[in-house]
């Protein structure tokens, strides 16, 4: 009922009587009065005038379903399976849970605060309150666990597309994981998997994308490589629009794969790709290997040639590739 006042208010635009809103919701004025007053705790500011009704002036940015499916134009993504917190200790570890108690795919969790985000290899994703996205994804693709790898790079170029619509953006892809602009990493991809040799149970996709931090936001450790739409673009931005932007590029990319392959996505993924044809070098376990980054496999796996020429095929999840990327800005 509460969402279906907000309706009425956003469709309007202008002051509803109490009279109006209780009829259309059919219930009495004092309910009305009281999903109003829920709305306003919310952050909605809701004017109310005696004898005149009530008006909408302001939404707040908030992760909340009413806000998220208004105008969200995905094709299923987050529109029957949407699920909101304020804070969480990590959106993927809610996704895994779910994922196991057979939630569908599309399945999408967001929080407003995660205390221990996650990165590739147990590393923490900061994830303050209120400053970012912090959203994990069910899937269920019917493909080998063996390909899952690929996954990353399709929500990378998905990714990759829905940052490019903001004015301002340019955001690149640094394998296997990471989107960055200006060479600073403002979001980042986590893919885990649930699977049996042969059939994949579901896969869980975290991301986490830096929206309106300033750079003291950031733990001190971090400032030199992270950057945030806002410090790129200089103005707050609505992490509302952005959420609905990645769930609508990222669910159309993910159904291109599905019906095309890796292929069109590679192609895609090379035109966004700061890594290819830059100097590397690779950590796998007590490993190193230092060369060019030559291309990517059909599989998603990094392709190095090392200094004696020969070629590694690197496959993420192992690895950790260091570089200066900021020495880069300009090429
Ligand atoms: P990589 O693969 O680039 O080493 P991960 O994908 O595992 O990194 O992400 C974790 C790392 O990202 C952390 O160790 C930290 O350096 C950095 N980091 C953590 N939180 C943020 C954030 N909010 N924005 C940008 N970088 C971050």
């Amino acid at each position: 009922m509460k969402n279906k006042i907000l309706d009425i208010l956003t469709q309007t635009g202008e002051y509803v009587s109490g009279e109006k809103l209780s009829q259309l919701c059919g219930v009495s004025r004092t309910a009305v009065w009281k999903q109003v007053n829920k709305l306003k705790e919310e952050g909605y500011q809701i004017e109310s005038q005696s004898r005149i009704g009530y008006r909408l002036v302001y939404r707040p940015d908030k992760l909340i379903k009413t806000e998220l499916l208004e105008g969200l134009q995905t094709l299923n993504w987050g529109k029957h399976s949407l699920y909101t917190f304020d804070n969480v200790d990590s959106t993927n570890n809610i996704a895994k849970d779910y994922g196991a108690q057979g939630k569908p795919e599309g399945t999408v969790i967001v929080a407003e605060s995660q205390s221990r985000g996650k990165g590739r290899l147990g590393r923490l994703w900061a994830s303050p309150a209120g400053q970012g996205i912090w959203a994990s994804i069910i899937l269920r693709p019917s493909i080998l666990p063996t390909l899952a790898p690929q996954i990353t790079l399709v929500m990378a170029v998905g990714m990759a597309k829905a940052l490019n619509k903001i004015e301002g953006i340019e955001a690149k892809i640094k394998w296997p994981n990471d989107i960055l602009v200006n060479n600073r990493k403002v979001a980042g991809i986590l893919t885990e998997l649930s699977a049996e040799i042969e059939r994949i149970n579901y896969i869980v996709i975290g991301i986490g994308v830096n929206v309106n931090q300033d750079i003291n936001d950031f733990p001190e450790e971090f400032r030199e490589n992270a950057i945030s739409l806002k410090e790129a673009v200089g103005m707050r931005l609505s992490r509302v629009k952005i959420l609905q932007w990645m769930l609508e590029e990222i669910e159309k990319t993910y159904h291109y794969y599905l019906a095309e392959g890796l292929k069109p996505i590679l192609a895609e993924w090379r035109n966004y790709s700061l890594t290819i044809g830059r100097e590397v070098e690779v950590i796998m376990g007590n490993e190193r290997i230092k060369g060019s980054a030559v291309d990517v496999g059909d599989d998603g796996s990094l392709i190095v040639k090392d200094e004696n020429n020969i070629m590694h095929k690197i496959i993420a999840g192992d690895v950790s590739l260091r570089g200066k990327w900021g020495s880069y800005a300009g090429d």
